[in-house]
């Protein structure tokens, strides 16, 4: 095979494999800790490492997760696995922290601030080697600039140490 026929099988390979994507459900058992963000995923905006309670998440994804939708479809199967997933996840898992594929965690992170609201999450912070129940949430004073409204997020640990800081903008659209 020349160069050039390797190069074109290549890339239709390339483009078969991504014109019809199949969401690959994770074959590992969920134990009962999920690492949701952090350092170990290469998160820049987030310093802590954010702990979600499986067992707590499986009422809310048989509640919630069904529902759960996305205009992307590898989305919308990993958020339509995630109660079946977590089918057999009890508290006798823990030996080890359970990630996510990032379709699984896709879906899951936008939910990360109402999970910490509803006492599913714990944050390990990697500067007083803690972990926190509770953090501390500030959004800084949003800022006006025509039709964009820019802010930063930032959640601490209680020793004052930056677990998460992100700006944020909207750009509103006038019809
Ligand atoms: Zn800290």
């Amino acid at each position: 095979m020349n160069i050039l026929s390797r190069l074109k099988s290549l890339l239709f390979r390339k483009i078969g494999a991504t014109s019809n994507p199949k969401y690959a459900a994770p074959a590992l058992e969920c134990s009962s800790l999920i690492l949701l963000c952090g350092p170990s995923y290469g998160d820049q905006h987030y310093k802590g490492s954010f702990l979600l309670d499986a067992v707590a998440l499986k009422e809310w994804a048989i509640a919630v997760g069904r529902g759960v939708t996305s205009a992307q479809s590898l989305h919308y199967a990993a958020g339509a696995f995630i109660p079946q997933w977590l089918e057999k996840t009890s508290y006798q898992q823990d030996s080890y922290v359970t990630l996510l594929d990032k379709y699984t965690r896709g879906v899951l992170m936008s939910y990360v601030l109402d999970f910490y609201q509803k006492g599913l999450i714990r944050v390990y912070c990697h500067e007083c080697h803690e972990h926190h129940d509770s953090i501390v949430i500030n959004v800084n004073e949003e800022e006006h600039h025509g039709p964009l409204t820019e802010w930063t997020d930032e959640w601490l640990c209680c020793n004052g140490h930056v677990l998460h800081k992100e700006d944020q903008e909207i750009r509103w659209i006038y019809s």
